[in-house]
């Protein structure tokens, strides 16, 4: 009988898309992958995410909660969490093994073993495990990139993930001529830092932008002092880089920069959206911010408030501070009350759907070319702008995975 395996995901689209590759594993070594609630279930990966406490609690939950429904599966764990916390996952009932974030290439391969009753003479994790996610018709993440050099003093992730290294630019440009022979039109990059990508993101860009089938691409994330003129005059220059940008700001307070060891301030990441705007016009800027960093005081968030309003992006991802051991943050005084965090996001909140919305309402009337991703609610159809705002349309079955001109 076919075995099966179900894959659970918690984090980042990077994770996404690796746990998209790990599936593939185990369908090339004859599973078949179903949903993590169906029953008889016989391997559960897990990939867990670190980026807050919140994230530890709910990989917790999900691992108890698989066991339950399947209690003879068994349970791979890998992820940052487990990179970071290897020993509390163990004793957690159902887990079968933990696997750190660098040998999450070995998954799949110490199932195997274990399924087999001997060793199948896999042992070492890949270097840098290449992953594409095909979860979607529409759109594919493609991993450029892993792990990081920076060490923000909040972040735990270069601890988790490693040190920065990146797929070759041959693999990406097979792996992106892959993802367009099954129709996928648009591809996200996907890294911990991408800008990083060694030697220089832009010939990598440059690269992806000639596979023909594809005709959008996206950067998940880029960090400021990365994303430079050079590449944005290239993007700009009429590629298939769409008009959208997710910039981590973190702080808007230089002092407060200073204090995460981020490497830029307020004036360099206010220059490249002026810049950005300059070359391309009204792009959407999607910016992180983290509430609450210790020791932030009012008059920091206030000029953090003051200077969001004055770069206006188009929509904010804010994250509340939250602590992980072994970072500098935490060991650093002024760590504020949940309420005062809490307070500070309902702020930035209110500030991104109010900017969303004076960023939405620019384009009413204009003509839009929208990639359909597929059936929403109430018989309609959604899909997303060159410049990532949302449309839905009455379901029409042929426009699914279409670019179609419509009227925003
Ligand atoms: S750039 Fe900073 S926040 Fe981003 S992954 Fe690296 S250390 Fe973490």
């Amino acid at each position: 009988m076919e075995r099966k395996v179900a894959v659970a995901t918690l984090g980042c689209k990077l994770n996404f898309a690796e746990s998209s590759a790990i599936a593939q594993q185990f369908v090339r070594g004859g599973f078949a992958e179903v949903s993590p609630y169906s029953s008889g279930v016989d391997v559960y990966v897990v990939n867990t995410c670190t980026v807050t406490e919140h994230s530890d609690k709910k990989c917790r939950n999900i691992i108890r909660r698989l066991h339950k429904i399947n209690p003879d599966a068994i349970i791979a764990v890998t992820g940052c969490y487990a990179t970071l916390k290897k020993s509390e996952i163990e004793k957690i009932e159902g887990v079968t093994f933990v696997l750190e974030q660098d040998k999450k290439g070995s998954v799949y391969a110490r199932c195997a073993e274990i399924l087999e009753g001997s060793p199948c003479g896999i042992s070492s994790a890949e270097h840098i495990f290449p992953a594409i996610s095909y979860g979607e018709r529409t759109r594919s993440f493609l991993k450029v990139q892993d792990g990081c050099n920076y060490f923000c003093t909040y972040c735990a992730i270069p601890y988790a993930r490693g040190r920065s290294r990146s797929v070759p630019v041959e693999t990406l440009v097979n792996q992106a001529e892959e993802i367009a022979s099954k129709g996928v039109k648009e591809i996200v990059l996907t890294g911990v830092n991408i800008g990083d990508y060694d030697g220089g993101l832009l010939p990598v860009l440059q690269a992806l932008d000639k596979v023909s089938g594809i005709e959008r691409y996206r950067i998940s994330s880029i960090e400021p002092n990365l994303l430079t003129d050079e590449m944005i005059d290239w993007i700009a220059s009429g590629t298939k880089f769409q008009p959208h940008f997710h910039i981590p700001l973190q702080s808007g307070c230089d002092s407060v920069l200073a204090r995460m060891h981020r490497k830029y301030d307020t004036s360099l990441f206010a220059s490249k959206i002026a810049y950005i705007r300059k070359k391309m016009g009204d792009v959407f800027f999607g910016i992180d911010v983290i509430a609450g960093f210790p020791g932030e005081t009012e008059e920091e968030f206030a000029s953090e408030v003051s200077f969001l309003k004055e770069i206006k992006p188009a929509f904010l991802h804010i994250f509340p501070y939250s602590r992980r051991k072994g970072t500098l943050a935490d060991k650093m005084d002024g760590h504020l009350p949940e309420s005062v965090k809490t307070e500070r996001v309902k702020t930035l909140e209110a500030l991104s759907d109010a900017l969303h919305e004076e960023y939405r309402l620019r384009f009413v009337g204009t003509r839009q070319e929208v990639l359909f991703e597929g059936r929403v609610k109430g018989g309609l159809m959604g899909g997303y702008t060159g410049n990532y705002l949302r449309v839905e349309r009455p379901y029409v079955a042929e426009q699914i995975g279409q670019i179609v001109p419509v009227i925003y």
